[in-house]
């Protein structure tokens, strides 16, 4: 087989057969095909297409192309991802409550990159605390506490980090069969019995437009069952940050609230309701509400924190950060508030832009090399819907030094917008598909 042909086959619109996806995805993994053939190749799917035997097949074929998990029989084992945002830090708070509710949640994560953050990241935000672990110690900590927080090893699903860095630098991400095999063959690399998926819908997210992204959904919860898993998929909104902190550690202490019984409303919403899922599709509960409504007794009785503390114990994390989160996670000696100019309603506060700007305020990184500030952000005071006064602060934005932060908060500023009537803000649950 040689991959101009297939290049050639896919540029013609024609499909492809389960061998030959199979052929590109080793080729992905071991490296036999250069990059540039790979890149073309992905361009062609981007703008023909695949059928959803394809994508099954392809999902299929990255996942074998490197190791598996292999933790099925150890019980329900659920795992939640999200297709990235701003201020989505739910895993860091879901992870423990499901796991306190009797689910196994091996819940392997990412780093962020752009404008959306990443698990990972957050979680190094705390002293110590440890994400890159082998298989036998992810399934220790899984048959001892019911839960583990990692990342990606370099022989899980090989073929989609070499596809997923050149789709990031081609242009070539935007395309639903190629996130689904993305997203699917990790997941099935993992060796799940259910997902539950959070597909973000905004100007925040892969797709800005509602459409695209129940589309996306679709397709991820139709691959997912084709391959066995069993799969829901929530679209929720990201057209402002979710919750009320952008950054890391900030995320961190926001989650460490939620687990304490506080929050904000958005973030409580969207956990309980994938939690709510998680349960039901595990078998805990009769239908999602009845598994939100237990997830919800969790965070209240303090059980999802006290597994929380468990996590970051078992991965080498300083404990006291969870009894004493302002003590012990970092945040930036200079902050600074942004006001609002007129007197109003915040009408909004563009995630993705959101996102950018606590980027350059050092919470992100534009390349995989970039060093973090764990301790910048931004912390919203006000979200859309709010009722605002002239002086009174909306945001307040952390950085290291007086430059970045002069700048997020003039570009803060600019963000945010103030409409003088008031308006209904939707539900930031937008729809489930099944
Ligand atoms: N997340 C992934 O893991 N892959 C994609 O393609 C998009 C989001």
């Amino acid at each position: 087989m040689r991959m101009l042909d297939l290049i050639e086959r896919k540029k013609a619109g024609l499909p492809h057969t389960p061998e030959e996806l199979a052929f590109v995805a080793r080729a992905a993994a071991e490296g036999g095909v250069p990059d540039y053939q790979l890149s073309s190749w992905l361009m062609a799917v981007r703008f023909q297409g695949m059928t959803p035997e394809e994508a099954a097949a392809l999902t299929r074929a990255m996942a074998a192309s490197g190791k598996r998990l292999a933790l099925r029989g150890r019980g329900p084992i659920v795992d939640k991802h999200s297709t990235g945002g701003v201020g989505d830090g739910v895993s860091l708070a879901l992870a423990p409550l499901a796991a306190a509710a009797g689910l196994k949640v091996p819940m392997m994560s990412g780093r962020g990159l752009g404008h959306t953050g990443g698990t990972l990241d957050k979680l190094e935000s705390i002293r110590g605390f440890r994400v890159q672990l082998a298989p036998g110690r992810i399934k220790r900590q899984l048959r001892d506490i019911g839960v583990c927080l990692f990342g990606q090893s370099a022989d899980l699903a090989p073929a989609d980090r070499r596809l997923y860095a050149l789709r990031d630098a081609t242009g070539t991400v935007d395309s639903i069969p190629l996130i689904v095999s993305s997203i699917l063959s990790k997941k099935l690399a993992e060796d799940l019995d259910t997902l539950v998926m959070d597909v973000k819908v905004g100007p925040g997210a892969i797709f800005s437009e509602p459409e695209r992204s129940r589309e996306l959904a679709r397709h991820l919860v139709l691959t997912a069952r084709r391959l066995g898993l069993g799969c829901a998929a929530l679209l929720t909104r990201m057209e402002e940050p979710l919750g009320r902190a952008v950054g890391n550690a900030i995320e961190v202490r926001q989650a460490i609230e939620v687990l304490r019984g506080g929050g904000p409303e958005d973030f409580i919403e969207v956990l309980g309701a994938l939690g709510g899922w998680m349960l039901f599709l595990g078998g805990l509960a009769r239908d999602w509400r009845e598994g939100a409504e237990r997830v919800e007794k969790l965070r209240r009785s303090g059980a999802g924190l006290a597994k929380f503390r468990d996590i970051v114990r078992l991965q080498g994390g300083d404990v006291r950060c969870v009894d004493d989160p302002d003590k012990h996670l970092p945040l930036s000696r200079l902050s600074t508030d942004v006001k609002a100019a007129r007197d109003g309603w915040l009408s909004s506060l563009d995630a993705r832009e959101v996102g950018r700007l606590a980027v350059r305020l050092g919470a992100g990184r534009e390349t995989m090399e970039d060093r973090l500030d764990y301790g910048a952000g931004v912390f919203l005071f006000k979200k859309r819907g709010d009722r605002v006064r002239r002086g009174e602060a909306i945001a307040r934005v952390y950085a290291a030094d007086a430059g970045r932060l002069k700048a997020g908060a003039r570009d803060l500023a600019a963000i945010a917008r103030i409409k003088t009537k008031p308006f209904k803000v939707p539900p930031v649950i937008l729809a489930t598909v099944r």
